[in-house]
């Protein structure tokens, strides 16, 4: 496979506050935990489109899985992500080690305590305290004016907004949109784990969940007629919020109501 030629790898956080210290313009930042798709590529030329330099990050963050072998299973393709965040335009790319990230022995993390308590917070115990743990301690080292997160995460999006703002941080969150594959399945980095017989089924998640005719019960039980284990069918925010396993793999999607 071709190499990468032209982005530019940092891998030491004495890197990034030098690299940080040399930057001029507006800087648009696209944190991500790599296993790139499209949906990736969305917010990074968005990023692209609305920045001087764009700095992205792959970092599968230890601290926001519950479950061990969640984060062991997680899809790591490092090479093709690279090739596709410099065909998208990405100038830099921060590549910090958990062992960096996390000096401080975990000593030190951010909680919410409403908003992640409930849909993904009630059912991924400090799930949201290590995403909003390692967001802060990355927008702390790439400083960026804006910075770009996907509504296919949307507590995570509402929760990283609203953090910014209680914490007087000096950057604007930017919503996009979900994107989809063509039979509507949202794209996410664990479809990679999906077997044939169930990716055929998964799409079945996001039409049930925006069928117009059903209430969340109802939306539930069609999924779990169809082998979807469901952890929440859900309305908050005008929005309807769905999380199912199917076999080992854990889907969420979001719907407009
Ligand atoms: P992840 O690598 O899964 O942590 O995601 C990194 C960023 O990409 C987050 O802001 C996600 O919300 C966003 N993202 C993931 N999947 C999609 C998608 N299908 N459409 C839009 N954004 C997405």
């Amino acid at each position: 496979m071709k190499s990468p030629e032209r982005i530019k790898k940092i891998e030491t956080i004495e890197e990034m506050r030098k690299l940080r210290r040399s930057l001029q313009g507006q800087i648009g930042f696209v944190p991500t935990m790599g296993a790139l798709h499209e949906g990736h590529r969305s917010l990074v030329e968005r990023a692209r489109a609305e920045s001087d330099v764009v700095i992205a990050s792959i970092f599968v963050n230890p601290t926001q899985f519950n479950v061990a072998s969640d984060l062991d299973k997680y899809p790591r393709t490092l090479e093709s992500d690279l090739l596709s965040l410099e065909d998208a335009g990405v100038d830099y790319v921060f590549l910090p080690r958990p062992e960096e990230m996390y000096a401080d022995n975990y000593r030190f993390e951010v909680r919410e305590k409403e908003q992640s308590q409930f849909l993904c917070g009630a059912h991924r115990a400090g799930h949201f305290e290590g995403v909003l743990t390692v967001v802060l301690k990355l927008f702390n080292l790439v400083k960026p004016d804006r910075a770009y997160f996907g509504e296919k995460d949307y507590q995570q999006l509402k929760l990283i907004t609203d953090m910014a703002s209680a914490l007087f941080l000096d950057v604007e969150v930017v919503p996009c949109p979900t994107v989809r594959e063509t039979d509507g399945l949202a794209m996410s980095s664990r479809n990679l784990r999906l077997s044939a017989q169930q990716r055929e089924r998964a799409p079945l998640f996001y039409r049930a969940l925006k069928s117009k005719g059903a209430d969340p019960a109802g939306v539930k039980s069609e999924l779990e007629t169809a082998g979807f284990k469901v952890d929440y069918v859900e309305e908050r925010w005008g929005r309807r919020f769905g999380a199912a396993f199917l076999g080992e793999v854990r889907l969420i999607d979001n719907v407009e109501i």
